[in-house]
């Protein structure tokens, strides 16, 4: 259908109201950092913004009730999903630069380049295992003690190896890039680290400390996370151009079957920066801030990269629009968009964050998120030899915890058998109340020998047997075994190869 002169010229305008708007706004963002520049004696970068405006930023006022160290934060990610690189700020010289130069490893390099130094494959210098904190040691072979980051998260520990020690040279550049211009703003400097102080206690996880071999069963989900996520830090070399790392991962199965430990084992096997949030509470509890949570979150995970985002229950925030209320809160919208923007700023660079989502309900899940993770996981009930590793894990024929012996002699292979559809969590449970029993017997005459004021008699607990687990079993259910069916139809509709 061809268009009438009149609709051509609607179109038009709306457009060139469009554009100018964006224009308003960009520069209305440049007039308020003119002033800021200003006001902290930054007079050659102020000079050359006001020369952008054309002379504008000179004839306006910055009103006091703006947020500016927000507006500052959105001017760089805008900048940044536009020309996938961060603005540069500049500011005023109060340390001697040979010091500067030796703090960032004695090689020099603009903030803005910094993230695109990869390390290099070389074997003989893998990550090592263990968490402990260690000393960081510059090129120039001095040693430093873990290095406290502005918002008092301690991130050296986690961070060493090859990955690691590009992770710290770029986070030292980072600190001089978008930290340090915004500490003049006392009032925002408050409320930006209030949040970080949140991160750093509810979300940021010093160490995770689960290995691939504490993971039972799950080999396929190993795998795969392991291709998707671990190799791609590990080998960066090899994951280029049409090879570029996944950035958001999605892993997706029954609840209690293993979700959680895999991106745990990702954060320690690679150690990179671990924030584990479930995404609940970032509605439950941050609901007004929680846009600006989301924002410093990934400001910080950029920050301390390599870092692994972990958003447990994805479901919660990001469960397709308006679906069950009928209409959404405006905040937690304009959250559910931040973490969207988000997202696409880590597609667009080259830096090593990754968003490792978790979801029972995977069907449930706003096709928009679904986009972004593109990488899809299901983490599945555990096979019948899983079932049974686990429980000779929870309950091996003897365990002795301070003096107290607990026996077993139990037929494995039955018991994996009668708990087909059940999860790990659930197994553990079962493991947990079958080991109870025999505990629970001796209660009786714990407590009257306390009366008693006598010495406790030696502690023998009776062997729990393959018939007393499943007496436990016949009292238990499985949380998830109805759904089953349900996953395995959307891996068939949705999972990626
Ligand atoms: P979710 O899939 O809900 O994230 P989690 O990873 O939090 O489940 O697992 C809950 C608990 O269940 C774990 O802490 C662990 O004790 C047990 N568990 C579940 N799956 C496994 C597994 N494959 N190997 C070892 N433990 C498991």
């Amino acid at each position: 259908m061809e268009m009438s002169y009149q609709s051509m010229k609607i179109a038009h305008q709306a457009r060139e109201a469009e554009d100018l708007r964006t224009v308003m706004r960009r520069k209305s963002l440049l007039i308020l950092i003119y002033h800021h520049l200003l006001g902290q004696g930054y007079m050659e970068a102020a000079a050359a913004l006001d020369q952008e405006t054309n002379g504008d930023a000179r004839k306006f006022e910055v009103c006091d009730n703006i947020d500016l160290e927000m507006v500052l934060m959105e001017y760089e990610s805008y900048h940044y999903v536009k020309f996938q690189k961060n603005p540069k700020l500049i500011r005023r010289t109060v340390e001697p630069v040979e010091n500067r130069f030796v703090k960032s490893g004695g090689v020099k390099r603009s903030p803005c380049s910094a993230g695109k130094r990869l390390p290099k494959i070389n074997p003989s210098k893998r990550p090592e295992s263990g968490n402990g904190a260690k000393k960081t040691t510059t090129s120039n072979g001095s040693s430093v003690p873990p290095e406290m980051s502005d918002f008092g998260l301690n991130v050296s520990s986690i961070r060493s190896g090859p990955a690691g020690d590009v992770a710290g040279d770029v986070a030292m550049n980072r600190k001089e890039r978008l930290l340090k211009p915004l500490s003049g703003f006392s009032g925002m400097n408050r409320e930006m680290s209030e949040l970080a102080e949140i991160i750093s206690r509810d979300i940021y996880l010093h160490s995770p400390n689960v290995r691939w071999e504490d993971i039972i069963g799950l080999e396929d989900a190993k795998r795969l996370v392991k291709e998707a996520v671990v190799y791609p830090i590990k080998y960066p070399e090899l994951f280029t151009g049409i090879l570029s790392p996944w950035k958001g991962l999605l892993l997706y199965g029954p609840p209690g079957t293993g979700k959680t430990l895999l991106a745990k084992a990702v954060a320690t096997e690679c150690k990179t920066t671990f924030f584990n949030i479930s995404a609940s509470s970032i509605v439950s509890k941050w609901r007004g801030d929680s846009e600006k949570l989301v924002r410093v979150l990934f400001l910080l995970a950029r920050y301390h990269a390599p870092s692994t985002i972990f958003l447990d229950e994805l479901e919660s925030v990001m469960g397709q629009r308006g679906a069950s209320t009928g209409g959404e809160h405006e905040s937690s919208s304009r959250m559910k968009t931040e973490l969207l923007v988000q997202m696409d700023g880590l597609v667009r660079s080259e830096e090593l964050v990754f968003v490792l989502a978790a979801s029972n309900l995977p069907w449930d899940l706003d096709h928009a998120v679904l986009r972004r993770l593109e990488k899809r996981i299901l983490v599945g009930l555990p096979s019948s030899a899983a079932r049974q590793a686990m429980t000779s894990h929870w309950l091996p024929p003897l365990t002795s915890t301070r003096g107290v012996e607990l026996r077993t002699e139990l037929d494995y292979e039955t018991l994996a058998k009668d708990m087909e559809g059940y999860s790990g969590s659930d197994i553990r449970l079962v493991c947990k109340e079958a080991a109870m029993r025999p505990v629970r017997k001796i209660f009786d005459v714990l407590e009257a020998h306390q009366h008693e004021d006598a010495h406790l008699p030696t502690i023998k607990l009776e062997t729990v047997t393959t018939a007393d687990f499943l007496e436990v079993i016949a009292h238990s259910k499985p949380s998830a075994r109805n759904l089953t069916d349900r996953y395995t139809a959307w891996e068939r509709e949705y999972e990626s190869l």
